[in-house]
């Protein structure tokens, strides 16, 4: 199977791959995904269980990808820890990527080190800059990228496909091949394989983010209820994940 670049990806052929994909497993699609995209091929690792149990089916293909992750400045020491015990279970190398210097520079001197509280705009501006911006460059010359994400995660993401186009980064292909797995499969799962697990779930999150916008949750509350909590749980997202289905 020969390797394609976003620009064969018409509707027609995403809707055909959908159709391929429908039915098929985790290990299968994301198989799948990196014979048909090749090696640039990238999966975005927060560290969570999700992104780790990815980075195993991955590993477990015996094909190469990379995996790109993004160092805000503001993440956890548990989070760095599980980046550390991947890279050694699985010999990889995470490929970094941190804001633009003069733009962190910027925000944290003109609106200070907690912008992100005072409005809804200043929080976009920060995810802007510590994540979004980073992901641009992290995405640029990759035909494809692989996420972690499930329909059970939130409101914003019932209706998540499992194979789309991404417009928000050029029109890449965005694969999420964990979609319909729920709690316990992730977790029989993670048990069986013995994944490195990020020690805050122990601390009661459920979610895994940045230190300042990230809070354990209780006992009833959606497993998102801890990210960015002062704000409406509709805008829940950090504008990395605004495909079509958060419509
Ligand atoms: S999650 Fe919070 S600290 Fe992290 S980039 Fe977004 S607003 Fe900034």
């Amino acid at each position: 199977m020969s390797n394609t670049t976003q620009k064969d990806w018409t509707a027609d052929s995403l809707a055909e791959a959908a159709t391929t994909l429908a039915g098929t497993d985790g290990a299968q699609i994301v198989a799948w995904s990196l014979e048909r995209f090749g090696p640039r091929t990238a999966l975005a690792c927060s560290f969570s269980l999700e992104d780790v149990a990815l980075v195993h089916l991955a590993s477990q293909s015996g094909l190469p990808f990379r995996v790109i992750a993004l160092d805000t400045g503001r993440l956890h020491e548990e989070t760095l820890q599980v980046a550390q015990r991947l890279q050694e279970r699985y010999a990889i190398t995470v490929e970094w990527y941190v804001p633009q210097q003069d733009e962190l520079e910027a925000l944290v001197r003109e609106a200070g080190p907690f912008s992100f509280r005072s409005s809804l705009e200043a929080r976009k501006q920060c995810c802007e800059v510590r994540k979004i911006r980073p992901l641009r460059r992290a995405l640029a010359e990759t035909p494809a990228w692989l996420t972690g994400l499930r329909r059970d995660q939130g409101q914003t993401r019932t209706k998540l496909p499992i194979i789309q186009r991404d417009e928000s980064f050029g029109g890449i292909v965005k694969l999420n091949p964990l979609a319909d797995w729920t709690d316990e499969h992730l977790a029989a799962f993670a048990e069986e394989h013995k994944l490195p697990r990020n020690s805050l779930y122990e601390d009661g999150f459920t979610s895994i983010g940045c230190a300042p916008c990230t809070r354990p949750t209780r006992p009833g509350e959606h497993p998102r209820a801890g990210r960015w909590w002062w704000e409406d749980p509709s805008h829940s997202e950090c504008g990395l994940h605004q495909g079509r289905h958060h419509r």
